[in-house]
């Protein structure tokens, strides 16, 4: 059998950090004890392996296993997958989803030296967290390399190298554990005949997100949808997401910027928060949203921090960063001010629409939109005054 190691890395770009990846943790985790991958894995084209088996069903199944072994929560989506590298470089960015592929090299943000997988490498995982709170996780992807030969079996490694248990030490790293040398363990640094969960994987499963039986079902349970990490925003828009308790709520508070905003009513229609998390009560009617003029901020990042606490003294915070891109007036009152009769408009990119020349109330500027998908239409990415 050929030895072959898996790769760890952590990494870098654009205000987040990689990291590096008994049990062993890496130093980060999530916060909320479940993430979704959006998967369409093929292989030079090919959906099935030799075996017959889909590579998206065993990449499912191994998501499952550390699923039914801990409190963590994985859902695999095949619907709409994300590229591994979006966000990265020249990629688009997608709202800091998880994808998982074969490739024949990794994304170009990674050193020179790390350009391609090398000869003992089978699969990366990438980890992605913000410098200023490098503990959690935001985004994880999976490369598996497409140089390889691979199939789908149990049992006794072959020489085509088995998808699943790859799949099941990758996703250790994303749920934030390291490698382990001295016991057997999926999480050792080399594959070899271990081809499911071993105990020490599951120990240290279960030390970062609690016990098995299925997902623990915390006090309270809150998301922000938007602006979601990593967004820009500009003009009027939204700020929405849900909140769900065991016990009653006594506070939902916004702070902006480390400012006090408000108290948010948390009472809007959310029959998917309810088919998600059926055992809060009150979970179909746990939305709260606003709309607010992102465009009175100053250009820049900001960030909102939202505290939800409940009667029984249990408190639940989330925390997210955004980008501010604005014209100098806020607010115009008269349309004519704004016009478009000196512009261009170039198309820039699949998604990209930039406009030369765009007047805004005596002010010229260039405007790009792009697609976004939170939103569904094309939003404004970036404003530079011209003149
Ligand atoms: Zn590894």
């Amino acid at each position: 059998m050929k030895a072959r190691t898996f790769f760890a890395a952590t990494a870098l770009g654009l205000g987040l950090s990689f990291q590096a990846g008994a049990y062993v943790l890496d130093g980060s985790s999530w916060p909320e004890g479940r993430t979704t991958f959006h998967i369409g894995i093929d292989l030079k084209g090919a959906v099935t392996s030799p075996s017959g088996i889909k590579w998206n069903d065993a990449f499912r199944e191994a998501a499952q296993a550390w699923n039914a072994h801990s409190g963590f929560e994985f859902t695999v989506d095949t619907t709409d997958p994300s590229h591994p590298c979006a966000g990265v470089g020249s990629h688009p960015q997608d709202g800091f989803r998880n994808g998982a592929n074969f490739y024949s090299k990794k994304c170009n943000q990674v050193d020179d030296t790390e350009d391609d997988f090398g000869s003992r490498t089978l699969a990366v995982t990438v980890s992605y967290v913000y410098t200023s709170k490098p503990e959690e996780k935001v985004e994880t992807d999976i490369f598996f390399n497409e140089a390889e030969s691979w199939d789908i079996y149990d049992g006794a490694a072959r020489s085509r190298f088995d998808f699943k248990r790859v799949a099941l030490h990758e996703l250790g790293h994303v749920l934030g554990l390291g490698h382990e040398e001295s016991k057997p363990a999926i999480m050792q640094p080399t594959v070899g005949d271990t081809y499911t969960l071993q105990a020490d994987d599951i120990a240290g499963a279960q030390t970062l997100y609690g016990g098995s039986g299925g997902p623990t079902d915390p006090p309270i349970r809150m998301s922000i949808e938007e602006p979601f990490n990593g967004d820009v925003k500009a003009g009027i828009s939204n700020f929405r997401g849900w909140v769900v308790s065991k016990h009653p709520l006594v506070s939902l508070t916004l702070y902006r910027d480390g400012v006090l905003f408000g108290s948010l009513d948390h009472h809007g229609r959310r029959q998917d928060v309810a088919d998600k998390y059926p055992g809060y009560p009150g979970a179909a009617n746990s939305g709260f949203a606003f709309a607010t003029n992102f465009g009175i901020l100053a250009a820049g990042q900001h960030q909102y921090r939202l505290v939800a606490r409940d009667d029984q003294g249990n408190s639940l915070e989330k925390i997210v960063r955004f980008q501010v891109q604005r014209f100098d007036d806020p607010w115009v009152e008269d349309d004519n001010l704004v016009s478009l009769d000196n512009a261009r408009v170039n198309i820039t990119g699949s998604r990209e629409i930039r406009i030369d020349g765009m007047s805004h109330n005596g002010k010229e500027y260039r405007v790009i939109l792009d697609w976004k998908k939170a939103t569904q239409r094309f939003d404004i990415k970036e404003i530079i005054k011209t003149q």
